[in-house]
């Protein structure tokens, strides 16, 4: 149970209605989401929310599809989200529920509202009663069909039922008030026909209900209690109350809407990522660039990266915009105490120690996390050729620079200490390879002398370092409010470096045939996580993140 002092407003509501013994002291929540795509890191707020609570205060939840609308969903989603909701670490049990399950008891609540006199058969076309709808200063015109008697309305909606008339010469509406100040409760449709095979129910519907109809009524019949929701569908509560006022229901489930995620930079809407998808602006709805769970499992997120970025953004009412630098440290906290760390070059520079002995080999202890020993050691094989990265030598440096630069002594991580003797260029004048010497005293990392360096870089081995292809990744919208532009050509708002390939790193052997779904670290570059791309013995990396925040730093540049 959380702590009272520190509860949000939902928690808070949740936990006085408990209080007061209200819903006969059950708690059932829900998550709702249409299977039209692949859930995105907004979805997980809503679902760490709804579940969260429930768990947190000992009730129950179930996950629901709200699929309503027949021709934008498929059983790939269906399937997608399900997985990601599991990743993300919840379990609704046997609690799974699909709106098209209640299509039988949702035509019969219908069938009650026109008995109540309560719904009418409109014949009117969506584009004339959206005409009719009037606006913020004039009421909306009454339809013509609004009077017909409740015995013509039940001929006509079975008609519809049967399959008799076509699209959209027909639609159900609920009869309410046409000058009402809130436009959804002027008439609003509650059925249309639509002859459309659903995925679920085949082509035995010819007519279905419309969303703000089936939701509330769905939460109904489930028994939920409580349905968490965002803010946009705040302007539906008076209809989802009137609906569960107005039918004979056997729950009084209440509607509290809270403020969505919105990440600078992210564009979470499923409309959008389709299109990216269907456009091949991505490689798929799992790209790692993509705001999908599934894109962000592949890049390496972990659920408890995101389960607590969910917690630190918190429940709010007010809409504001969250940095992905937020996630990013969640992602750090967590991989930094669980990550292995391994040595990979992402740019390599040829090093010959010449005075180490050809043909000679030797193994060191590399130490696997040092912030957790019992995740252990593991063998690191050194020869006299070496890979470091190209950014550590410096031909002239600056004063402050610690690292490779003609006679300045530098540790190799683990192994030994070197000194740069040597620069080779090629016909360019590019800085190629270096030679240097190292001093055989100082193996592991110290000198008798307990002589000090200051710079320690990390190296491979020439002789047992395995190439790999490297993914980075930078955000996909140039804008930190891509929602906002949309009416601009996609690839104008597109950040054309937000995938970067480089394919000449080499990295220690014991990555070559890396699983991916386990992050790690290499040292002093990043966390990263093999990709499913990877072959055997040809591993593709995925930076999931920077050990620093570079977009940050370039910004202020
Ligand atoms: P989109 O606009 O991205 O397509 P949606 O709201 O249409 O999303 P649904 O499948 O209807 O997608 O959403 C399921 C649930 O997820 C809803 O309860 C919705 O309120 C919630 N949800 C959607 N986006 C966010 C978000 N960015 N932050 C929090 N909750 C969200
Ligand atoms: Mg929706």
């Amino acid at each position: 149970m959380s702590d009272e002092s520190s509860l949000d407003f939902v928690r808070q509501r949740v936990k006085d209605d408990l209080d007061a013994g209200k819903n006969k002291g059950k708690l059932v929540t829900r998550f709702p989401p249409e299977p039209n795509g692949y859930l995105h890191i907004g979805h997980a707020k809503s679902i760490c929310l709804n579940f969260g609570i429930a768990e947190e205060f000992g009730g129950i939840y179930n996950l629901r599809f709200d699929d309503t609308n027949p021709a934008a969903e498929e059983v790939e989603y269906v399937d997608s989200i399900q997985e990601d909701i599991r990743w993300l670490g919840f379990d609704w049990k046997d609690r799974l529920f699909f709106a098209s399950d209640f299509y039988g008891r949702l035509y019969e609540f219908a069938v009650e509202l026109i008995k109540k006199e309560k719904a009418f058969v409109c014949d009117l076309s969506l584009e004339e009663i959206a005409e009719r709808r009037g606006d913020t200063e004039k009421p909306g015109t009454d339809s013509p069909h609004r009077q017909r008697s409740v015995e013509e309305n039940l001929d006509l909606f079975t008609r519809m039922r049967a399959g008799e008339f076509a699209d959209g010469t027909k639609t159900l509406r609920a009869k309410i008030d046409m000058s009402h100040p809130n436009f959804h409760m002027r008439d609003p449709v509650i059925y249309r026909i639509k002859k459309v095979r659903h995925h679920r129910t085949g082509d035995k519907w010819p007519i279905y209900p419309m969303y703000d109809f089936a939701h509330p009524l769905s939460d109904a019949l489930e028994g939920v209690t409580h349905s968490i929701y965002t803010l946009e569908f705040e302007v539906h509560r008076p209809l989802y109350d009137w609906l569960i006022e107005n039918l004979d229901v056997p729950a009084h489930p209440q509607q509290i809407e809270f403020a969505r995620l919105n990440i600078a930079g992210v564009l979470m809407s499923k409309r959008y990522m389709l299109r990216l998808v269907n456009e091949g602006k991505v490689s798929g709805w799992d790209d790692p660039r993509m705001p999908t769970l599934s894109g962000h499992r592949r890049r390496g997120y972990t659920p408890e990266s995101i389960r607590e970025l969910c917690k630190k953004v918190g429940v709010s009412k007010f809409n504001s915009l969250t940095e992905i630098s937020l996630l990013d440290h969640c992602i750090r906290e967590d991989l930094n105490k669980r990550a292995p760390r391994y040595l990979g070059v992402m740019k390599p520079l040829k090093v010959v120690i010449t005075n180490y002995p050809e043909g000679q080999e030797e193994e060191f202890d590399a130490v696997n996390n040092p912030e957790d020993e019992s995740m252990g050691k593991r063998k690191l094989s050194f020869s006299r050729e070496i890979y470091v990265e190209a950014t550590d030598f410096m031909e002239d440096p600056p004063r402050k620079f610690n690292r490779l630069t003609i006679g300045k002594e530098v540790r190799l991580r683990y192994a030994y200490f070197i000194t740069t003797q040597e620069v080779i260029k090629n016909d360019k004048g590019e800085v190629v390879e270096l030679r240097c010497t190292y001093d055989p005293e100082s193996r592991g990392g110290s000198t008798p002398d307990g002589r000090k360096v200051r710079g320690t870089i990390h190296w491979v081995s020439a002789a047992h370092a395995v190439k790999a292809e490297i993914r980075l990744y930078e955000r996909l919208f140039l804008s930190d409010e891509p929602a906002k532009e949309l009416d601009k050509d996609l690839d104008e708002m597109l950040n054309p470096h937000s995938l970067v390939v480089n394919k000449e790193a080499l990295v220690e052997p014991a990555l070559k045939d890396f699983k991916p779904g386990v992050s790690f670290q290499f040292e002093r570059t990043g966390y990263f996580c093999a990709d499913p791309d990877s072959k055997p013995g040809a591993p593709v990396f995925n930076r999931t993140v920077p050990l620093r925040d570079s977009w940050g730093k370039k910004q202020q540049k």
